[in-house]
């Protein structure tokens, strides 16, 4: 069976084809700049093409340029659509309605455009995806798979703001967590490693977007992100977490207004805030090489990020009492040796205990065993959000 795994963003579209028979990626790539004046196809199948300057006015063109390359006598690598089983869409937010994935049909379509007030800035453009694939390939199954579906198993004294009871039975405002399919993935591998199933894992998954879970026996009992991704870890632009209060400081003492404020807290702040040079690590790791001549806003960033990271490390081995293995994953966390070191560093009270050689050698897309303690691993472990949208897809479509 062939599963087509689909994150359309507001002007992109990630795709990815996998044989389920044995989890392969048989093609992948991206459309960009959909709905611009001229938008790009980038595709890896039979032989890699790039076509720019084409039309993709909207989600259904873009759709039809991926299905056209997947089928494409020269470098498709189906013959027909009809070998694609089932097509798995990210859906950033299910709200309270889905605690996993969900095969889409009308009632989860309402659902979904009912969550938007949640999501404003995800769920338009995952609805978008799913519509534009409905349109053009009307029998074949869909399936929704949640970022926060992961973390439904919260419990409530972990999900719940200490807001009125009532505001949040009536407003549904309360943490729901992010990058679930990331952190789902990771314990999975993490019980693959160890052999067991009741492991005690913090996970950092730290990208762009940055997120961290405690998972006690497989089930997420805490995470970073919250009513929407800008709360926990700073991020490339995002925050994370902040005094409530500032935002109406910041609305009396700026020329913002309330969704400026939002905006701003969102896409100006976080590592490129606080460096005022980047929202990429590498270019502030760039910096940071120059030792005493490094920018001290870069220097600073860095280790703000660091110290957020651990702060979460110990607050969610003590939620649960304890921990076996720290795990890193995304851009930042499978890359960058300076992260994980600063991270471990005075972690050695929990157990941590870095080897230098393992960190500094670490390479992405390899797992790694970064600590030479016996009862506290470190890992570094690649995600690989796609692969668990299609195995989730092919589980409820079979
Ligand atoms: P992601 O969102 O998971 O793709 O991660 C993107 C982040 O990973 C960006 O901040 C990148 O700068 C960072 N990143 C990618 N490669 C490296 C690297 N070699 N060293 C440090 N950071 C990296």
């Amino acid at each position: 069976m062939k599963i087509l795994v689909i994150n359309a963003g507001s002007s992109s579209i990630k795709y990815q084809l996998v044989d389920m028979t044995n989890e392969i990626v048989i093609a992948k790539g991206m459309c960009d700049r959909v709905g611009q004046q001229s938008s790009t196809l980038i595709y890896k199948g039979k032989s890699d093409i790039r076509l720019d300057d084409v039309k993709m006015p909207s989600h259904v063109e873009a759709m039809k340029f991926v299905l056209d390359a997947l089928v494409h006598a020269d470098y498709g690598v189906i013959k027909n659509l009809s070998e694609v089983s089932a097509v798995g869409h990210r859906v950033v937010l299910g709200g309270e309605d889905y605690t996993g994935s969900v095969v889409i049909d009308e009632t989860v379509m309402k659902a979904l455009y009912a969550n938007i007030g949640l999501a404003p800035l995800h769920n338009p453009a995952n609805i978008q995806g799913i519509e534009a694939c409905k349109e053009i390939m009307p029998t074949t199954p869909m399936v929704a798979v949640f970022d926060n579906a992961f973390h439904s198993s919260m419990p409530d004294y972990a999900y719940l703001y200490a807001i009125n009871y009532d505001d949040y039975k009536k407003h549904k405002i309360r943490k729901y967590g992010f990058h679930g399919t990331s952190h789902m993935f990771i314990s999975q591998e993490v019980e693959r490693i160890t052999g067991k199933k009741d492991n005690k894992i913090v996970i950092a998954h730290l990208g762009n977007g940055a997120s961290m879970s405690a998972v006690k026996n497989g089930k997420s009992i805490d995470t970073s992100m919250g009513l929407t991704p800008l709360q926990g870890l700073v991020m490339g632009t995002r925050c994370g977490d902040i005094d409530a209060a500032a935002v109406e400081y910041l609305v009396n003492n700026t020329d913002m207004d309330v969704h400026q404020v939002t905006t701003y807290l969102n896409k100006k702040c976080g590592l490129l805030g606080i460096s005022g040079l980047s929202s990429d690590f590498r270019d502030l790791e760039e910096e940071y090489a120059k030792g005493d001549k490094c920018n001290p806003r870069a220097r600073l960033a860095i280790e703000m990020f660091c110290y957020r990271v651990k702060s979460y490390v110990g607050s969610y081995a003590a939620a649960m009492g304890g921990i076996d293995c720290l795990v890193f994953t995304g851009g930042i966390g499978e890359n960058s040796s300076i992260v994980r070191e600063k991270v471990v560093e005075g972690l050695e009270f929990l157990g941590l205990e870095l080897d230098k050689k393992a960190n500094d050698t670490a390479k992405r897309g390899e797992m790694t065993l970064f600590t030479t303690g016996k009862k506290v691993k470190g890992y570094v472990i690649p995600t690989n959000e796609e692969i668990m949208i299609a195995r989730d897809t092919l589980r409820l479509v079979k």
